[in-house]
Parts: structure tokens; C-alpha cells; sequence
């Protein structure tokens, strides 16, 4: 249904993707669109501490040290897959490179420091393990294959199977060098969704055949904030976009219609995050309303140096949006499903900045790489998974450095991850979201010691590490896995749910065939089928995607990689 004005609920990539296009493709003006948002980048962060202290989904728990930097989330991007995302780059000028678009910006940087991972995964005791040898068994190999074999059309039989109800009788495949990368490249728990697992074993097939380098990441010059964030943000404010940040968009009005099927918005009540007072936005038929109906950033906390991150007991935001339109229409999925299992969603991360590059030598010494290349995951020699085995304890991202455009020559900034929060340091003990920046470093430390080669020991310098931070900030993300917890197909809306007239969903809580979330790729594919929608433009002109799950060459490397 074509339509000449937009509301976007929610400032983050996939509906800046879908204003561009509006603009691009429909040929809009700029003025036609507004944004309401909390803030103006959505899960994709990346800020001096200071700006971010005052942030809504901080308010419980305002920060007290604001030194340093802080990226709740690191971002590995893989060009050949995220076609959209990188259509959607050259369409805007990079606001660091002068005369590149933020895509050549994007691949001069990525071509100047390509990704070849030499110590994806350690292990205590044992340093750098061999982790081209994925270690899969026969029955592994089996259950692997059908994933891959699958057809969409089949997809319905992995409704509400967790990755672990699909490897019941293979306790072994959680053993695996292919899991531990798998799970932390990626993301994926136990409890995550299998539906999940099977689309990123067919749209990430290739990166299986060189998991262990991490070949195939790409990644931005800087943080997703400036690198990403701001060309969009500088574009279409030029172009007349209107923005209202620090409003939340807290209830629907719906047009009432004989089937009470129809769904048509026509008016919104938006609540001011600071002084929690309403106001009421009217839409007209003309209007469509695009919406992004989850964040996996929603209620995060920050703690600092010396502070853990408080856990934020909100249900996200944006769910609660979503709930609220989900229980007037039967078709619009099932938030709950999401955002009501912390337990298989929650992680905590952590971004750590020093005055000097002690630390940063250390890791380069003892990984064995420079800066930039590596996610880098340390496994526990104890049994720590639910299941009784070991597993990976935490991981860390050493970025390029500067990795803020602000950031100093002699500043080290370091992201790292705990994916399952509530187990216990191996150096510190208490379990990692309770954990203070310091306790983080500690941690960090103590883990990097126990695979140091030697002969000296990074325990030689840590009170000089200690002495070079300047903060390290705790960050507890309850939804951060909340895109791939155990689901069924129906569970998500459809970018244009059936008798829509004119809302969309946009993001990573909306089906759409065959991509995975938990990616730029998606989050923008969605933004630009909504825009596409509304402006009239042929689904023809989508930017075609690529199916490596059906290229032979593709097909036989994956085939022999398992055999590693
Ligand atoms: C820790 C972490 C690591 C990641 N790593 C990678 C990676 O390596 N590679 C990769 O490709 N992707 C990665 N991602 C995912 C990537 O960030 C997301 O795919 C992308 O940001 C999704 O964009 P979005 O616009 O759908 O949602 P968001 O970025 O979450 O933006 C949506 C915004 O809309 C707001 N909003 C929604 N409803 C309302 C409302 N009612 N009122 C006001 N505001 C509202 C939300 O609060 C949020 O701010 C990572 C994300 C995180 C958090």
C-alpha cells in the first residue's frame, strides 16, 4: 500500500536503512519521514563513557566514573553475506574519510588490515590450540549435514527445538573446537533456537570451511557508532529527516474494523524519558508507521572500575510496544518468547581503556597477532557448562587501535565478552555479573597468564596494567541473545504482517526468508523491504542475495573441513 509520509519507532539501523531508501529508491523527501527513539543508535554504540552516562537504559544506575570508552557491543561483519548492509554503505558519505562513501571507507580499512585469526581459541596449559581440527565425530557430522540438507520449506519441523534438544544423543559435539568457535563467533547458547542454527549453517556455510582464521570478517575503521551510525544519522539529516530522540513510544491506537483483523495505526502515545510526560502523534491514512519491535540493547546497565553493572528488571522498550500490539492481533508473534528467559539471553560485556600499551603488547606477544585481527576465546579446563563440560569462559576482541575517532595515541581500548554470566571466575570468585571492571581485569589477566608462553609471565607486569587503566565498564545486556532464543516460525511477525495497511516491523524479531539475525545484514534487508513496501518499488529491485549454501565448490570444502 503505497503511502507518502513514514514514523519510524526506533532510531536504529534498520529503520536509518529504511529512511534511506525511502529517500533513494521512493524518491521522498526527507521531510516526510520522522524518527522517535530513545537515542539515536540503537544496539550500535561506540562513545567516549561520558556521553553514554545519561543514557535512558542507564537510568537506574547512572554512572559514576565516566572515563574511557564504551562499545556495549564489538562487530564482526562478512561483506560477501551482508550484501544489503553494504548497498546501504555506498549510499552514504563515510564522516571520517573524506571523499569515500562509508562502504569504500569500510573496504579501505578492511584491505589494509585483513582479518587471519592465529589464536581463535586457548587453553590453559596448552596456549594457542589447533583449532583447524574442529574435532567433529561421525554422529556430530550427521546432525551437522541434516542442518545443512534441510530445506526451508522443512524449517516448521525445528519449531521450538533447542540447540540442545537437536544434539540430545551427542553430548559430544559441545566438546568440540567447532562449537566453542561456533558459539562464540556467533553468539549461540545451548537454549538458543536450532531453527536459528540451521539458517546460519546455510547462509554462513563458507565461514565454516575458515572458522578458526575468521577469513571472511570484515570490520569497520572505527566503532559502529561513527563508522556506521553517523554517516547514516549526518546523511539524512541533510536530507530533512526529522528526528525526536528521548521519546518512547509507549501505546497504539488502531482503527477498529469488522474482523478486528485490519491492521491499521492511527494514532501513538509517545512518553518523554526524562520527564515522563505524554503526548499524543496522530497518523493519518497516508502515514506509514515502521517499526523496530526489539532491541537486544534494551535495558542494559553500565557499572565502571569499581562498580559491577546493576541488573535493569525492564522488560525491553521495545517488546513492550511489540507485546502491546501482539495481543490486539493474532498475527504478530509472541515476544515473550524473547524477552521472558533472561536465563537464555542475558550476557555481560565489558570495554576496557589504558593510558599506555602494556597490556595490549602483552596480548599481542602471547596471541602471537597484531591488533585488529582476532576474537580470541579462552576455554576453562573445568566442567562448567550446564551439561557438565568445559567451555569457553570469555572472549575478548583486540580492535585496531584508535578504535574511537577521539581516542588518544597512547590509548588502548579492549572488548571482551562473558556469554553465560552467571558462572564463576576461574580468578576471581564471584560470578562474572557481579564482577566490578576491575574484577574483569583481573579475570582477564589471570587467563591470559595460564597461556602464556613464556618464559616471562604477563603476572610480571599486572600491577603496571592495573596502573594503566583508565576504566574499565562493565555492561550487562539481559537481551542480548534474545534474537536467537528457542522459537517457532510464527513467533515473529512478518516485515509486512497480513492485513497490514500500514505498519511494518523492522530489525531482528521479524521473519523474513532465509536470513539469520543477529547481523547488520538482516537488521537492513528489513528496513528495505519495509521501505520498498510503502514506497511502491517492486520486491524485484531487493539487492539480490547470495546462496552459498547452494554452490558446489562451497558445498565440498564445508564437506571436507568437517572431516578436520
Ligand atoms: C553485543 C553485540 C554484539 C553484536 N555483534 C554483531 C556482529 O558481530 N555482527 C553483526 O552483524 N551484528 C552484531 N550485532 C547486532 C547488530 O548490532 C544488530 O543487528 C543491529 O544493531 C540491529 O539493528 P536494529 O535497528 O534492528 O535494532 P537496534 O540497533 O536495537 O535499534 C532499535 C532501536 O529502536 C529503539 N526502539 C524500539 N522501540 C522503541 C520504542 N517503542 N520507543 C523508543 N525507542 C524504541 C530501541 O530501544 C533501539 O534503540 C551485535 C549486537 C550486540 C548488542
Amino acid at each position: 500500500m503505497i503511502k507518502h509520509k513514514a514514523i519510524m519507532i526506533g532510531a536504529g539501523l534498520a529503520n536509518m536503512a529504511s529512511a534511506v531508501y525511502l529517500i533513494q529508491e521512493g524518491h521522498w523527501d526527507g521531510s516526510a519521514i520522522t524518527f522517535y527513539g530513545i537515542d539515536d543508535h540503537g544496539s550500535n554504540d561506540g562513545s567516549a563513557a561520558d556521553e553514554q552516562a545519561a543514557d535512558y537504559w542507564n537510568k537506574n544506575h547512572p554512572l559514576e566514573n565516566t572515563m574511557g570508552y564504551v562499545a556495549r557491543g564489538g562487530r564482526m561483519l562478512n561483506y560477501r553475506t551482508y550484501v544489503d548492509l553494504m548497498d546501504l554503505l555506498s549510499r552514504v558519505p563515510s564522516v571520517t574519510e573524506p571523499n569515500m562513501t562509508a562502504a569504500e571507507d569500510t573496504k579501505d580499512f578492511d584491505a589494509k588490515h585483513p582479518t587471519f585469526d592465529k589464536a581463535r581459541l586457548l587453553r590453559r596449559g596448552e596456549g594457542i590450540v589447533n583449532a583447524g581440527k574442529l574435532g567433529l565425530d561421525n554422529m556430530d557430522r550427521m546432525l551437522l549435514t541434516k542442518l545443512v540438507m534441510m530445506p526451508e520449506k522443512d524449517e516448521e519441523r525445528l519449531d521450538n527445538v533447542t540447540i540442545a534438544d537437536y544434539f540430545r544423543d551427542d553430548p559430544h559435539m559441545f566438546t568440540t573446537n567447532f562449537w566453542y568457535m561456533w558459539e562464540t563467533t556467533f553468539a549461540f547458547r545451548t537454549q538458543s533456537s536450532a531453527q536459528e542454527l540451521r539458517r546460519y549453517m546455510h547462509q554462513m556455510l563458507f565461514e565454516f570451511t575458515q572458522i578458526e582464521h575468521l577469513v571472511g570478517v570484515n570490520r569497520t575503521r572505527y566503532n559502529q557508532y561513527e563508522s556506521i551510525m553517523l554517516p547514516l544519522i549526518e546523511y539524512l539529516k541533510k536530507a530533512g529527516v526529522r528526528f525526536e530522540f528521548g521519546k518512547i513510544v509507549s501505546d497504539w491506537q488502531f482503527r477498529d474494523s469488522p474482523m478486528q483483523d485490519e491492521i491499521t495505526v492511527t494514532g501513538l502515545e509517545l512518553t518523554d524519558a526524562k520527564t515522563g510526560q505524554n503526548s499524543h502523534v496522530a497518523v493519518d491514512g497516508d502515514t506509514a508507521v515502521i517499526f523496530t519491535n526489539g532491541s537486544i540493547t534494551d535495558s542494559a546497565t553500565l557499572g565502571d572500575f569499581n562498580t559491577p553493572a546493576h541488573e535493569n528488571m525492564d522488560y525491553g522498550i521495545s517488546a513492550a510496544l511489540w507485546k502491546k500490539a501482539a495481543t490486539r492481533f493474532y498475527n504478530l508473534g509472541n515476544p515473550d518468547k524473547f524477552f521472558a528467559d533472561r536465563n537464555a539471553s542475558e550476557w555481560v560485556s565489558f570495554t576496557l581503556t589504558t593510558k599506555d600499551h602494556t597490556l595490549l603488547n602483552e596480548i599481542t606477544r602471547i596471541t602471537t597477532q597484531v591488533p585488529g585481527n582476532a576474537l580470541n576465546s579462552f576455554l576453562s579446563v573445568a566442567p562448567v557448562s550446564e551439561a557438565g563440560k568445559p567451555d569457553v569462559n570469555m572472549s575478548i576482541v583486540v580492535h585496531h587501535q584508535p578504535h574511537f575517532v577521539s581516542q588518544k595515541a597512547n590509548e588502548t581500548v579492549i572488548w571482551g565478552y562473558f556469554l553465560y554470566p552467571r558462572r564463576t571466575g576461574e580468578f576471581v570468585a564471584k560470578p562474572y555479573i557481579e564482577m566490578t571492571g576491575k574484577e574483569m581485569t583481573q579475570e582477564l589477566i589471570g587467563q591470559l597468564s595460564m597461556v602464556d608462553p613464556g618464559p616471562v609471565n604477563i603476572r610480571d607486569k599486572e600491577q603496571a596494567i592495573m596502573d594503566s587503566v583508565v576504566n574499565c565498564i562493565p555492561v550487562y545486556m539481559p537481551y542480548a541473545s534474545a534474537l536467537f532464543n528457542n522459537r517457532a516460525k510464527s513467533d515473529r511477525p512478518l516485515v509486512i504482517p497480513e492485513h497490514s495497511t500500514n505498519l511494518a516491523f523492522t530489525g531482528e524479531f521479524v521473519e523474513q526468508p532465509y536470513q539469520m539475525i543477529f547481523t547488520e545484514q538482516s537488521a537492513v534487508r528489513s528496513g528495505e523491504i519495509a521501505a520498498y513496501h510503502f514506497a511502491g518499488i517492486p520486491m524485484s529491485r531487493l539487492v539480490k542475495t547470495p546462496y552459498y549454501d547452494k554452490d558446489i565448490p562451497t558445498l565440498l570444502r564445508a564437506t571436507r573441513k568437517m572431516f578436520a
